[in-house]
């Protein structure tokens, strides 16, 4: 049974990289080869709170689609986001501990 869900809003703040190609460190200025992982590192983050969103989560499933509830939470918003080498990426996440 295949579905999938997609909720407008993210709570999660953890880099997540991407594949791509060439591209530059927004942190330290640098060139990265293509096939390097970029990692996008969210710079400035603010606490948030997000209110209940009746039917705000879309689940598709095979014939049909149909509209969850959010039950809204604690969680943090991304303000700025930058893309970065695994070096940088690697010390952003030893400073976030
Ligand atoms: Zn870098």
């Amino acid at each position: 049974m295949a579905f999938e869900t997609s909720s407008i809003h993210s709570c999660s703040t953890s880099p997540s990289f991407i594949d791509s190609g060439m591209y530059q460190c927004q942190l330290c200025k640098q060139t990265v080869p293509a096939k390097t992982k970029a990692y996008r590192i969210p710079v400035e983050i603010r606490p948030r709170k997000y209110p209940a969103c009746p039917k705000a989560n879309r689940v598709v499933r095979k014939d049909k689609t149909e509209y969850v509830d959010d039950p809204g939470g604690e969680g943090y918003e991304i303000v700025q986001e930058v893309f970065a080498c695994p070096g940088c990426a690697a010390q952003f996440e030893h400073r976030m501990k």
